[in-house]
């Protein structure tokens, strides 16, 4: 099954690509690494600034913490599926309180999406590029309203940003065919913005921690803090 997919999508970007041309795979790449570089930097820049103003604490110390969990959302491309990690993060490793914790992550988790707000809106202007359309500022200003829009509806399993997109494209008039020309390399993109949405879901929470005296600062600044609770102890229980 997994493999008949595989083949026809293969099969359906092969055609897509002979009829478009070389130039299409180089925009594609463009856009690709336009995407993935903001992404990045938001990650890194944005979190790390928005951290330091509003909370003086340390961004260094909060993105080395947030590996694991950053790891977990690459892999499994699914904010919902981060939110145990990223309640052990933020609670165990940089010592934010639970009531906070648990408020914020799952709220962030659901209605939180930076990434797929800004893939949404790369999306929208490559896909009018390949299509010849001339985006008015006007249609700009809507493509920021509606990616917002449609970022908090998405829901955060894997590749429901995509889907989302035709409501993007719809509302500035755009085909709905254009999602097929990223489908093929949105699963990295997928990968990679999830990440970026729960950092910001740990960032916004240790922020709210700390303006409510909630956030144990020794335990954020711990590099060691929680270690103990990753090591699992194969041992049955008798032998301990
Ligand atoms: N996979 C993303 C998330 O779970 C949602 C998306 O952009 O498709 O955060």
């Amino acid at each position: 099954m997994v493999t008949g997919v595989v083949y026809s999508t293969f099969c359906l970007m092969a055609k897509l690509f002979t009829s478009l041309g070389l130039g299409a795979i180089v925009s594609l790449a463009e856009y690709f690494f336009v995407l993935a570089g903001g992404l990045v930097l938001h990650a890194a820049v944005t979190y790390s600034a928005m951290l330091k103003v509003f909370s003086g604490l340390s961004p260094f110390v909060f993105l080395r913490k947030m590996e694991d969990a950053i790891m977990f959302a690459f892999s499994t491309a699914s904010s919902n599926a981060t939110i145990p990690v990223s309640m052990e993060t933020t609670t165990r490793r940089m010592g934010a309180d639970n009531k906070i914790a648990s408020f914020t992550i799952p709220l962030g988790a659901t209605i939180n999406m930076d990434g797929t707000a800004m893939m949404q809106g790369v999306a929208t202007i490559f896909i009018a590029q390949a299509f010849n359309v001339d985006l008015t500022m006007m249609d700009y200003l809507t493509v920021i309203l509606t990616a917002t829009l449609a970022s908090i509806g998405t829901a955060g399993v894997p590749g429901v940003g995509l889907v989302m997109l035709a409501m993007v494209l719809k509302q500035v008039g755009l085909p709905l065919e254009g999602i097929a020309l990223i489908m093929g390399v949105d699963r990295l993109l997928d990968m990679i913005r999830t990440a970026v949405n729960i950092t910001g879901d740990c960032a916004v929470t240790c922020i709210v921690a700390k303006s409510e005296g909630a956030l144990d600062e020794n335990r954020f600044y711990d590099m060691h803090a929680a270690d103990e609770d990753e090591k699992i102890i194969f041992k049955p229980s008798a032998q301990r």
